[in-house]
Formats: C-alpha cells, sequence, structure tokens
C-alpha cells in the first residue's frame, strides 16, 4: 500500500471576487465555485447573503475591519491551506470584496496556495472601484471627460510621494482612503492637481446603505466628515463627477430610500428552501437575512407509511405547504414512481403557492380554497362523504385542518410525509440578526424555533415580527412575540407589506 497520490486530493482553492455588495454582482462562475465548495472563507467587505449559494458548506468569517485586525493577513493564508489540506482534502471558497487582485491581498493568497503546492483558481469579481461610482452615476471613464483612470489607496506609508506620477491621469478612483482624505486631498494639490476638480465620496457603494457626498477636491475631506461618512468607501476625483447629475440612477429609484431600504429583514427558513420571500424583499430594497431555523429531514420511516397511504387512498390527497410538494415528489422518486402515482386521486392545495408548485411538477391542484389557510382548506374541501382525506405533512403540522374535516363529520387520515427539525444558526448569522429590523415569520414552527433561540445576550422576543397570516400570529405571540404586525392576505407580497409596517416601528437599521 502506498499513500494516496497528492493528485487524487480534492484540495482546491477558489480565490472569489465577490462584487461591491449587492449580492447580483456574483459571477456566474463565482456561484459556480460556492455551490462546490465545502468551506468558505468570507470576507468583512463579501456580502454574506452570498452565502446562500453554498447552504452545505461550513463558513468561516475571516474579516479584518479597517485597522483594527481581528486575524492578520499570514493567518488567513495559512488558514486557507491547513482548510484546503483537512481530511482527503477539501474544496476552499475564498470570497473576497470586490475584485480578487485590487489591494485584496489575493495575490499573497495565491502565492500561499503555489507554496503549499494547492491547486487554485481566480474568479475575478466587479471592483468597487468601478462599482461604487457606477452605482453613484458616475462613469470613471467618457469619451469626452476622461480617456484614462486610475485606482490608488489611501492606506499607504509613504503618503502621497508618487501622485506627481498620476499627473497625466483623468479619474483618479481612491480606495481605502477616508480617514486620510485630508492629507491625500492635500497632497494631489500640492503634486499639482486642480483643488476646482469635482470630487465625489461614494460609501457602501451598490448597497441600500450607499451614500454619496460631493464636491470638489479643496471641499471633499470636509464635506465627507460633514456628511459622516466613513469606510468603506470610494473618492473619484475628476470631471467625471459632474455626469451624476444626470445620470444617477441606483438611489432615486423608487426602492431606494423606501421603509426597507437599508434595514436588515431576517427571513426565517430552511437554508435549502427557495428564496421567494427574499427576492421579493431585496426587490423592495431590504437587505436580506436567511436565517436557517428549521431543516427538512425525511420521515422516520423513510416514508413508508405516507406511500402505503396513498397507494390505498380512494379519494384526496391534502398538501399544506410547498415543502409538502418538494417532500412528496422526492418520495416518489426515491421508489421509483413519478406524478403518475396520484392519477387516482384528487388534490387538493392550500393555497395558490402549493399549487404553483404542484403545477411545475405536471400536476393540476383539483381544489385550492378561497382564502389560502389550512383551516378554509378543511372548511371548503369538496369532498364526499364516501371519500378520504389524507394529509401528508410533517410531524408538527398544526390540527386545524383535522378539526375543520371533523367539524363537518368527515373523515381525515395523516402521515408523516417529512420532518420539521430545529436548525441553530451559526454565530455570524446570530450576530446579524441581533441588528435585525424586522424578522418576517413564515410558519408558527418558525417564531418557536426563534423563541427558542433565546439567550442572557440576545432575545429575540424584542424584535418587530411580521407574521404570515393570523394563525402564524396567534403562534408568534403565544412564542412571547410582542410586536407583531399581521400580513393582511397569505401572500408574499403582503408579508412584505407587514415587514415594512414592523420596519417603521423599528429604530434599527
Ligand atoms: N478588492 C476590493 C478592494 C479591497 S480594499 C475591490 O476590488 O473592491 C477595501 C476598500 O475597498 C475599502 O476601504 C473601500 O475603499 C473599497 N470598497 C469596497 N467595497 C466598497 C463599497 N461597497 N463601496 C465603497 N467602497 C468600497
Amino acid at each position: 500500500m502506498t499513500d494516496a497520490p497528492a493528485s487524487s486530493s480534492r484540495a482546491f482553492v477558489s480565490l472569489i471576487g465577490a462584487g461591491p455588495g449587492d449580492p447580483g454582482l456574483l459571477t456566474l462562475h463565482g456561484q459556480r465555485a460556492l455551490q462546490q465548495a465545502d468551506v468558505v472563507l468570507f470576507d468583512y467587505l463579501a456580502n454574506p447573503e452570498l452565502l446562500r449559494h453554498c447552504p452545505e458548506a461550513r463558513t468561516i468569517y475571516v474579516g479584518k475591519k479597517g485597522f483594527s485586525e481581528y486575524i492578520t493577513q499570514e493567518q488567513i493564508n495559512a488558514l486557507i491551506v491547513t482548510t484546503a489540506q483537512e481530511g482527503g482534502g477539501q474544496r476552499v471558497a475564498r470570497l473576497k470584496g470586490g475584485d480578487v487582485f485590487v489591494f485584496g491581498r489575493g495575490g499573497e493568497e495565491a502565492e500561499a496556495c503555489v507554496a503549499a503546492g494547492i491547486p487554485f483558481e481566480v474568479v475575478p469579481g466587479v471592483t468597487s472601484a468601478i462599482a461604487a461610482p457606477a452605482y453613484a452615476g458616475i462613469p470613471v471613464t467618457h469619451r469626452d471627460v476622461a480617456r484614462s483612470f486610475a485606482v490608488l489607496t489611501g492606506n499607504t506609508r509613504e503618503g502621497g510621494a508618487h501622485y506627481e506620477r498620476l499627473s497625466g491621469v483623468d479619474t483618479l478612483l481612491l480606495l481605502m482612503g477616508v480617514r486620510n482624505l485630508d492629507q491625500i486631498a492635500g497632497d494631489l494639490i500640492a503634486a499639482g492637481r486642480d483643488p476646482q476638480t469635482p470630487a465625489a465620496t461614494v460609501q457602501w457603494g451598490s448597497t441600500h446603505q450607499q451614500r454619496v457626498a460631493t464636491g470638489t477636491l479643496a471641499t471633499i475631506a470636509e464635506v465627507v466628515k460633514e456628511a459622516g461618512l466613513e469606510a468603506p468607501a470610494v473618492t473619484v476625483v475628476g470631471e467625471v463627477v459632474r455626469l451624476r447629475e444626470k445620470l444617477r440612477w441606483f438611489d432615486n429609484a423608487p426602492a431606494f430610500g423606501g421603509p426597507l431600504s437599508g434595514k436588515t429583514v431576517a427571513v426565517t427558513r430552511t437554508r435549502d428552501g427557495a428564496s421567494a420571500l427574499g427576492d421579493v424583499l431585496r426587490a423592495r430594497g431590504a437587505d436580506v437575512l436567511e436565517v436557517p431555523l428549521i431543516r427538512f429531514e425525511p420521515a422516520a420511516d423513510g416514508g413508508a407509511a405516507a406511500l402505503s397511504a396513498l397507494r390505498d387512498l380512494e379519494g384526496w390527497l391534502l398538501l399544506t405547504s410547498n415543502q409538502a410538494v418538494t417532500a412528496l415528489f422526492s418520495l416518489l422518486d426515491g421508489a421509483g414512481l413519478d406524478a403518475r402515482a396520484l392519477a387516482r386521486v384528487k388534490v387538493a392545495a392550500v393555497g395558490p403557492s402549493t399549487a404553483r408548485s404542484l403545477q411545475e411538477r405536471g400536476v393540476r391542484a383539483d381544489f385550492v380554497p378561497s382564502t389560502p389557510g389550512a383551516r378554509h382548506l378543511g372548511a371548503e374541501l369538496p369532498v364526499r362523504e364516501e371519500e378520504a382525506a389524507l394529509h401528508l405533512t410533517s410531524q408538527l403540522a398544526e390540527d386545524d385542518l383535522q378539526r375543520a374535516l371533523e367539524a363537518r363529520g368527515l373523515g381525515y387520515r395523516r402521515a408523516e410525509l417529512y420532518r420539521t427539525e430545529a436548525a441553530r444558526p451559526d454565530l455570524n448569522a446570530l450576530e446579524r440578526l441581533k441588528n435585525a429590523a424586522v424578522i418576517t415569520l413564515a410558519s408558527g414552527s418558525a417564531a418557536r424555533h426563534l423563541a427558542a433561540l433565546a439567550s442572557a445576550d440576545f432575545d429575540p422576543l424584542s424584535l418587530p415580527a411580521a407574521a404570515m397570516g393570523p394563525q402564524t400570529a396567534d403562534a408568534a405571540r403565544e412564542a412571547g412575540f410582542t410586536r407583531v404586525t399581521v400580513a393582511g392576505t397569505a401572500s408574499l407580497d403582503a408579508l412584505a407589506d407587514a415587514a415594512e409596517v414592523a420596519a417603521g416601528q423599528s429604530s434599527r437599521q
């Protein structure tokens, strides 16, 4: 026996540019690398929302914020290498803000991989140097105004010694320069740049916290200080800054500055659930924090009882969530079956969203109640007396549906289709949850799981909550939530509306 050759190891490092903040600015290659990762090391400037592309991966925060470093670059380099070598070798995604090789010390991380003999790839990202101005309506070049640009760092020990060399460059893009802006502007003027050159500083560009201050090279430091802008920010110096007046687009679009704009809205859902609600909230300007509180597991008996109940069923199959549809089809698939297994039964969906999930799998619901909800399904189901009603659901299903059917003198059977288990968010998610302006609750069990996270330094019950419907709201109040806003109807838009109302009552960002 010999040791496995090194080439059979899985060890691989992707150095990925996460883009400037807007999660839509990750590249497709970056997304794929995240999906394949075993471990993700991410930065302070890499939007943590991107972690939803890698729900199964272990995530390690290696943020360095400004000058107070929690972890040194050398430690990060070593961590990349040891993480890649762990076990039989792992796929490491190293997610870096902006582009990998623009000031992020990505070159040193690549060198560390080379030194350790670990194969790696570089996935360039959209750099904040260009994107932050772009989101402020400032093109870094323009045919009539600027034909060249330079990207510089304000964080150097030698100060402005090299500024003379930049005299022929039209647009200057200054990163890491807020702290020293006063001195840098002075040095640039001393090096011959016109003090009247327009200048703009863009903080948290491309995110809903974006703020912009404009002035001239002579005034920008003062303007920035007055406006209270801090890192991370890009300062643009050049005639192109004037174009903002005409080209401003992002920070005066309707979603920007809306009630949810720049606020963190926590969405409780399974890590693997589709995040349609997240998309609705993002479109309204919210920063969405997906908190994995529950995860779905196969039924305790592997679904045997559900399958056999389905085989014997003469009558109605009742499905009360998207997850039930997902679990049903994976159960059928595992048993070598498909949608034809439902050919003999009638199918009822609890609401339009569940009906849509069915339709996506080629099954049209025979019945959807006029108002979504288990109670209404039970009250309205057009079931004949000789027909059975089988509810395939999780072990935690509430009994509203059963009660409503039994109140009509009808039969009801239930079999476990999947299990809902608690999933504890990691420390990083918990930390961000503390700062959420609102938390959305899509189900009573989410409310209970969240309440269970209470600890000495975190009281989830003090967060304003937006509940999907009256039943969820009741469950939330029972669990101890005191500030509950109820969605007007059981739709994602109504839930987002409720989140806006709840956010209005919140003082948090
Ligand atoms: N590799 C990164 C830059 C890392 S240096 C990139 O290509 O963007 C960190 C600096 O980047 C910050 O101090 C700030 O100047 C800038 N920066 C990063 N994200 C930013 C953002 N969303 N808005 C404004 N500046 C940003």
